[in-house]
């Protein structure tokens, strides 16, 4: 069985089952209930044993389709999300494989050695972009993106800070097509989480 992100029933070629886990019914957004990431689904059940999703037989498509990083297969057997404390999920930015690091709360990512145990394998292989889910509602709250070899980049509305290791840190604005396209993409952004919490009323 191949299913979703929302219960004990859930199962994949590697086995693994959601059990009580059911932190990307919080983190992530599910367009179809007009839920917001970063707040909890209305049908969820935080911590039951039996499964996460109190809707199950009914639950959206982009729900039963939807299997993070762990639940594929991948890392540990211990690396549950409830437990490592953030959901991974491979995706696709701009025609790059990304891997996309939710934090369970903010600052999970700096506190957490085995999250960034896990970032420094995968860094080396395609993006690794981190954020948390607490301040999802601000477009343009700071990306911080890993790369290879120990560069990272933290994105702040149209300023970049570019770090890297034994260099100083440089500061600069992203270019102006860049700029032009990252205020659109902010702008419809906003629009549309407004459309969203005037949704959920
Ligand atoms: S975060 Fe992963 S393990 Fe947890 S409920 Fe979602 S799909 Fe299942
Ligand atoms: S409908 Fe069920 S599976 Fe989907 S987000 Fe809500 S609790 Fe999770």
């Amino acid at each position: 069985m191949t299913e979703s992100p929302d219960g004990s029933e859930t199962r994949t070629g590697s086995q693994r089952v959601c059990g009580a886990c059911s932190l990307c019914c919080t983190l992530l957004r599910v367009d179809a209930l007009a839920k917001l990431g970063g707040t909890p689904c209305r049908h969820q059940l935080v911590g039951n044993p039996e499964g996460g999703c109190g809707i199950h037989a009914r639950r959206p498509n982009i729900c039963r389709g939807y299997r993070c990083l762990w639940l594929s297969g991948s890392l540990e057997e211990s690396d549950r999300p409830d437990r490592l404390g953030a959901v991974l999920s491979l995706t696709t930015e701009a025609e790059t494989p990304t891997l996309f690091v939710h934090e369970a709360r903010r600052g999970a990512f700096d506190a957490s050695p085995r999250l960034q145990e896990i970032a420094n394998v995968w860094r080396e292989s395609m993006p690794v972009r981190v954020a948390d889910s607490e301040s999802v509602m601000d477009p343009d709250r700071p990306q911080r993106v890993l790369l290879p070899g120990g560069e990272e980049h933290i994105v702040v509305g149209d300023r970049v800070s570019v770090r890297r290791p034994g260099r100083p840190d440089v500061e600069r604005r992203l270019p102006l097509l860049d700029r032009s396209l990252r205020r659109a993409s902010i702008a419809f952004r906003r629009a549309y989480l407004r459309w969203m919490v005037a949704r959920r009323r």
